[in-house]
């Protein structure tokens, strides 16, 4: 299947901003994108606690809602956690899964956000499963090596095109202004490519891999247009309608 083949996704991930009062910037997006024909879909990953008030304000258009984390268990003694379940039924239809922010922040591993994708999947959800290299690695020389190992150990048995994307988002490059030059995302998302096919067979051609780490309007054509990227994982950009319908604009 050609790359073209494939549709593109444009993610906003608002971390943890936001309350009821952010809810008119995806109700603004949803009267912007009102009789566009979008060439890509559009997911908007709020913080847990207005999901569901952020997809009755998308009723019926064109966004979908999404999840920035979930536990791997559907239920128990797991305080402040939420299941990949809850969130279904809070409304989401994707959940972000390995955020480098949770790799760092909670020392998450590959095994538990692979543990995470899986329990996505059980729950009906669509794992957007993230990896990156640092800054160090990649002066290192192993940001491919890197790229590999995540992917082996975050993607779950039973993954496939349906369920499963995969978000390259370079540490260095998230909430820092910095982007990766379109050789480097270029070379990232190529090696992507080639290595879930070995991971998920046939499937590996058709799964979506977006690039994550500072989009924004005036970047993210430049971004989109490199091989083997079919979208953007988007964060600060992603809270303001005016911004994240600039990154969308790619996709009109
Ligand atoms: C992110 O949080 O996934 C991200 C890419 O953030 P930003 O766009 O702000 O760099």
């Amino acid at each position: 299947m050609s790359d073209t083949a494939i549709r593109p996704l444009v993610a906003g991930n608002w971390k943890m901003n936001g309350t009821t009062a952010a809810l008119r910037e995806p109700r603004l997006l949803g009267a912007m994108l009102k009789g566009v024909k979008l060439k890509c879909d559009v997911l908007v990953c709020p913080p847990a606690t207005i999901i569901r008030r952020a997809k009755a304000v998308m009723k019926g258009g064109k966004i979908k809602v999404g999840g920035q984390d979930c536990h791997a268990a559907a239920s128990g003694a797991h305080t402040g956690d939420i299941s990949a379940e809850m969130l279904k039924d809070a409304g989401a239809a994707m959940v972000i899964v390995g955020h480098s922010e949770r790799r760092t922040n909670h020392k998450e591993t590959d095994a538990e956000v692979a543990a995470k994708a899986k329990a996505a999947h059980r729950a009906g959800l669509v794992a957007i499963i993230c990896i990156g290299e640092t800054l160090e690695e990649r002066k290192g020389g192993k940001t491919l090596d890197v790229l590999t190992s995540q992917l082996k150990g975050s993607i779950p048995e039973g993954a496939n095109s349906g369920n499963t994307v995969i978000a390259y988002e370079p540490v260095w490059a998230i909430g820092t202004g910095l982007t990766a030059s379109t050789a480097e995302v270029a070379e990232a998302h190529t090696h992507i490519r080639k290595e879930i096919g070995k991971i998920m067979g046939a499937e590996g051609a058709k799964t979506r891999i977006l690039y994550g780490g500072s989009v924004k309007p005036s970047n993210a054509a430049e971004l989109m247009g490199a091989a083997n990227v079919n979208g953007a994982l988007v964060g600060g950009a992603s809270l303001k309608a005016a911004d994240f319908i600039g990154i969308i604009k790619t996709y009109m």
